[in-house]
């Protein structure tokens, strides 16, 4: 397994380091994003974790290959903030469109060029559990949340 670290919208002001993991053998390729908005760190923290037990080789990717953006938005993320203009509207909505933000182009473009198979962009969603009434502990409740597809 080799892992590699590349840099994402490079030499822009939203340039930001995305991983690649290689097994030893051919395989799918998987694509892992999260960060796209700064206000929810929870899923960050969860693709770090995951980059953390790759680089550690307490986890392993035998065949295939995945690639990590665990902060894609660095700037609304330093400032604990959605952004402006949220990024995860920016992205292409039609196959003729263009995106309309550089960092979700560039998001876009590296997408395109590796093709991965499955495509994992990770969110936090905050009260998902609301209508539990026996739930009530906010810390819990993102945490619960941390990861969802
Ligand atoms: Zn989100």
């Amino acid at each position: 397994m080799q892992i590699s670290t590349h840099q994402l919208a490079k030499g822009t002001k939203f340039e930001t380091p995305y991983y690649i993991i290689k097994g030893n053998s051919v395989g799918n390729t998987v694509m892992i994003t999260a960060g796209v908005q700064g206000d929810e760190t929870a899923n960050i923290l969860a693709a770090k974790k995951l980059l953390d037990l790759l680089q550690k080789d307490i986890l392993h990717i035998e065949n295939g290959m995945l690639i990590i953006v665990p902060i894609v938005n660095q700037i609304a993320y330093k400032r604990r903030i959605r952004d402006i203009p949220d990024l995860n509207r920016t992205f292409l909505r039609k196959p003729n469109q263009a995106a309309s933000h550089p960092l979700s182009a560039a998001l876009f473009q590296l997408t395109k060029q590796f093709n991965p198979e499955w495509y994992i962009d990770l969110h936090e969603a905050r009260g998902i559990f609301r209508s539990v009434s026996s739930f009530t502990s906010t810390s819990k409740q993102h945490a619960m949340s941390a990861i969802q597809i």
